[in-house]
Order: structure tokens, then sequence, then C-alpha cells
């Protein structure tokens, strides 16, 4: 069996969660016999767990967050391109509040 570090796992959790647009918060959770981080989207709570010592049953990087897109991160990227449309077609400059009201609108 081939043993890679948490600290390798996470980095590679965190790449493949990054290539599916997810931003991940990173919490620590300490067992009895050994230690599971589990990594949290910012933007859709999709989250990913990682673990040494993996038990016959369980895989050692699993979650959604590697496994599916993050749809709030589309969500953010949607209302960006929508402001940057209004403000092209207005001539007005592109503004965070701009980005929110094309966000709230859809
Ligand atoms: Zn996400």
């Amino acid at each position: 069996m081939r043993l890679i570090s948490l600290k390798g796992l996470q980095r590679q959790a965190g790449a493949a969660a990054r290539w599916r647009g997810h931003r991940l918060r990173w919490s620590t959770i300490h067992g009895e016999s050994r230690t599971i981080r589990v990594g949290v989207c910012r933007y859709c709570e999709a989250q990913v767990s990682i673990r040494t010592r993996v038990l016959p049953n369980e895989i050692a990087i699993g979650g959604e967050a590697v496994a599916l897109n993050c749809p709030g991160k589309m969500a953010i990227r949607a209302a960006f391109d929508a402001a940057h449309y209004d403000a092209a077609r207005n001539r007005a400059p592109i503004t965070p509040s701009a980005v929110r009201a094309a966000k709230v609108r859809g």
C-alpha cells in the first residue's frame, strides 16, 4: 500500500476541488487512532474529506467537492458576466455593486 501524508492528500484534494470551482476552508477532526481533515466550500458548502490509515471500506479522498462542479462559483461567474454585459451596453464602469445587482436579478 502506498502511503501519502495528510498534507499530500490535502494538496491533491485541494487541487481537484479548485479545478471544479470550489474554494475550501479546512478543519481537522482528531480521532483516537487517526486524523481526518474536512474541507468545506465557501460558496456551496460541498465537502471533501481526507484520511490516512484508510479502512477497507473507505477511500483516502472523497466527497462532493472533488466529484461535482461548484454551483455557487458558477452563479458568481454568471453574475460577473452579466455585470460586464450591462457595463458594455451602458458604457459604465464595472463595480462590485453592479455585480451584486446582477446576481440578485439572476
Ligand atoms: Zn463549491
